[in-house]
């Protein structure tokens, strides 16, 4: 494991879920976090407590990353102590419905697509150039089971997350050349709000998910991700799929 004590780590949807969680597994190693989401009292809570038990410097900002201009003015908006990022974990994400395509409501489809490709696209396209232009970066891509294997009804947020393996591929090909790493995480089920969200706050719905097996926990991805995160600059995790032991 290497150090990456003073490195700046961006971590998108961190009010929640995977994101909270890597929050918490970076936190004791000395970065500095930049926590983002559109809830930005929940990010203000983890920030206080991480401050609090690890002393770890923390900013926090709100973001909607499906809007292209509010993602380039944020960012570029940063304090200059926190502008130069070195990882980024594009994280925010979301599914909507289970519903076959025919009968599919295209409001979800199109909040799946802007927010797991386009702003994952954003996001990449704001921070890149600065890791290229430092010669040091590394993207950490949540993906999905989902980018692997599509299950019934499970189309658009299938299709959503495929996009992000192949982007990650994509951008993985293009900075080749250069020491900036770009790693895909892929987890199976995850118990997270990410249920809630997707059956639109029908708890009953989303509890039923997790029923009949033991899903992961948001930690168990966080540590993967942070992994990712240290291993020796010749070395890059380029795709990692992490699914609950009773997962097929
Ligand atoms: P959660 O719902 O707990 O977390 C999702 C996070 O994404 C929240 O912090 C949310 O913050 C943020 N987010 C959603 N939309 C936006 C937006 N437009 N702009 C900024 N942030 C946004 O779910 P998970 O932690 O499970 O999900 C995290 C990632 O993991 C997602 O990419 C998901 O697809 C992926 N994943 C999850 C699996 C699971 O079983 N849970 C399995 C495989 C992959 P806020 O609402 O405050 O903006």
């Amino acid at each position: 494991m290497v150090s990456i004590q003073n490195q700046v780590v961006l971590i998108t949807g961190a009010s929640s879920g995977i994101g909270a969680a890597c929050a918490q597994a970076f936190a004791p190693l000395g970065v500095k976090l930049l926590l983002a989401a559109r809830r930005l009292s929940r990010l203000q809570t983890l920030a206080t407590q991480l401050e609090a038990e690890f002393g770890v410097h923390t900013h926090t900002f709100q973001l909607d990353v499906r809007d292209r201009t509010q993602v380039e003015s944020q960012l570029q908006a940063l304090p200059p102590e926190w502008s130069a990022i070195d990882i980024l974990v594009n994280n925010a994400g979301l599914s909507r419905g289970l519903d076959k395509l025919y009968e599919g409501s295209i409001q979800d489809w199109e909040e799946m697509i802007d927010t797991n490709i386009k702003g994952l696209l954003y996001v990449t396209r704001t921070i890149v150039p600065g890791m290229v232009q430092r010669q040091q970066g590394h993207v950490i891509n949540i993906g999905s089971i989902a980018g692997h294997q599509t299950y019934p009804k499970g189309n658009v947020y299938c299709g959503s997350k495929a996009a992000v393996r192949a982007i990650s591929e994509g951008l993985k090909q293009d900075l080749l050349g250069t020491p900036v790493r770009v790693s895909a995480v892929d987890p199976g089920l995850v118990e997270t709000e990410f249920s809630d969200v997707r059956f639109h706050g029908d708890t009953e719905r989303a509890k039923a998910v997790y029923a009949d097996t033991v899903p992961l926990t948001p930690e168990d991805i966080a540590d993967v991700v942070v992994f990712c995160a240290t291993r020796p600059p010749h070395v890059n995790i380029s795709e990692l799929l992490v699914l609950p032991t009773a997962q097929s």
